[in-house]
């Protein structure tokens, strides 16, 4: 299980080759997740603590290659958030 950021700074759980966003969190304090597929997926996930409690089938097979894509954009957004970060400052951190 892995936290990105998608391009629109959206949090994004990459579990076992599936995107999942934020559903939305439970009263029991476990979270709701759906699959980022917009094309008739019902995959969803309960997780609790990074533990996953449930979860329904997708109706596609998992895509590891975009969740690694996806990470390397999540990546350089970081990247460019600490970048702006200084030049507002102006001043050079070493
Ligand atoms: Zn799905």
């Amino acid at each position: 299980m892995e936290k990105i950021e998608s391009q629109k700074g959206k949090s994004l759980l990459l579990i076992d080759g599936y995107r999942y966003r934020k559903d939305k969190d439970n009263n029991d304090g476990s979270t709701s997740l759906r699959c980022c597929r917009e094309d008739g997926c019902r995959g969803r996930m309960k997780i609790l603590n990074d533990n996953i409690l449930s979860s329904i089938e997708h109706n596609h097979a998992p895509d590891p290659a975009r969740n690694e894509a996806a990470k390397v954009v999540s990546t350089i957004r970081k990247r460019a958030s600490r970048r702006s970060g200084k030049t507002a400052t102006g001043n050079t951190v070493k």
